[in-house]
């Protein structure tokens, strides 16, 4: 069987260290082991719209920025398919005979749309879309055969889904979809990391983000204000690390090496801990610490973003060519569901054959 990969992202906004960490990185490996036989990226804009409808340009304008994260991050469209949710009319299509096969209690108990719901303060009044976007992503999911699906921990109810959908169309109506499997960080930390207020999921939406692109100057004074232990007042007293977000990030980002380049006094994190657990260690050199590798980090994928910025025409061209050649993908795709649901009326000459013997019986 192919080896396929889906994943995507929103255009809510630029992409953060938390897409990089949770996905982004583990894609562009993915992308040039060679491994695999085709890789899908998706700039999910149909979904942001879901929670998003009075505000269509922060979609329209946040496209163009998702697709210069991607290509600075190393995603390149000559081996993988970067494509526009919305170009793809056929993922509607499948999500309209998908809705059929999952209820509303099913839906209602996914704790990612729970908890996005509340961030959202939707309370009663949930966009139907936005309920349904879980049966969407199977869509996206499904079109492409996807046999592996990289993506960060809040995923997991919608892979879930996805595979029961699968699932019940599969005995419902014959085989005809694949069985993706999630693919998480191997780094438990990276699997959702948090915002640097040290509350929820670093998210777009919530805005608790350190992003991709953002200068050196807004990542420091970020860093500097980040949610640390708040009863380590004095350098001398013991620190707390569990819920600290700056040792928290550098659970996600920081190697044995980076030890050697900006704190050598330490061979690894376990020693930092141990010296800010018993008191003595200032937050601010931790902080510098972290700064110091987030940078090494971000500059260079900085640096090719500025390149790519240079000519936008070329990104939009790239997305358009993308589109079309994951069309013709989900085509194939959609054409398989209608024929297994049997409504392929045009196209079954046995079908025309068997309605012709039923009326000459008359
Ligand atoms: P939004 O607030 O609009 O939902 P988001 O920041 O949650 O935006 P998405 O576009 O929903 O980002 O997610 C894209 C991918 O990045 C998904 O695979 C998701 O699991 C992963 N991801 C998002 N946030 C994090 C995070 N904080 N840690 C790890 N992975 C993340
Ligand atoms: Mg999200």
């Amino acid at each position: 069987m192919a080896k396929i990969i889906l994943t995507g992202d929103r255009p809510t906004g630029r992409l953060h260290i938390g897409h990089y960490v949770g996905s982004l990185r583990e894609r562009v490996q993915l992308q040039n082991s060679g491994v695999y036989d085709k890789v899908f990226i998706m700039i999910a804009d149909a979904q942001a719209l879901t929670d998003n409808a009075d505000n269509p340009e922060k979609i329209r304008q946040n496209i163009i920025e998702v697709a210069l994260d991607y290509l600075a991050c190393g995603l390149d469209p000559k081996k993988s398919v970067i494509f526009i949710q919305s170009q793809i009319p056929q993922l509607c299509e499948l999500s309209f005979y998908y809705m059929n096969l999952v209820t509303v209690s099913r839906l209602q108990r996914n704790p990612t749309v729970k908890a996005e719901i509340q961030a959202r303060n939707f309370e009663t009044s949930i966009p139907v879309g936005f309920f349904t976007y879980p049966i969407s992503q199977a869509a996206d999911i499904t079109a492409f055969q996807a046999t592996t699906v990289p993506v960060g921990e809040d995923q997991m109810p919608m892979l879930e889904q996805t595979r029961e959908i699968v699932r019940k169309f599969n005995t419902t109506y014959g085989e005809t979809l694949t069985e993706p499997e999630i693919l998480l960080s191997g780094n438990e930390t990276c699997q959702r990391l948090p915002g640097t207020d040290g509350k929820a999921k670093m998210s777009k939406s919530i805005g608790n983000c350190i992003y991709l692109s953002e200068t050196a100057d807004e990542i420091k004074k970020k860093v500097m204000n980040m949610y640390t232990d708040p009863d380590h007042i004095r350098v001398a007293d013991p620190g707390k690390i569990e819920g600290n977000t700056v040792f928290t990030y550098l659970d996600a980002f920081c190697t044995d090496d980076h030890f050697k380049r900006y704190l050598p006094d330490y061979n690894n994190l376990d020693e930092l801990k141990a010296h800010y657990q018993r008191g003595g260690l200032g937050d601010v050199k931790v902080k510098k610490f972290l700064y110091a590798i987030l940078m090494e980090y971000l500059e260079p994928i900085k640096k090719r973003r500025t390149e790519f910025e240079k000519d936008i025409p070329a990104v939009y061209k790239m997305l358009q060519e993308g589109s079309v050649k994951a069309e013709a993908v989900a085509a194939e795709t959609l054409a398989a569901v209608k024929k297994a649901m049997r409504i392929n009326y045009f196209d079954d000459t046995e079908l025309i054959k068997g309605q012709i013997k039923r009326f000459q019986k008359k």
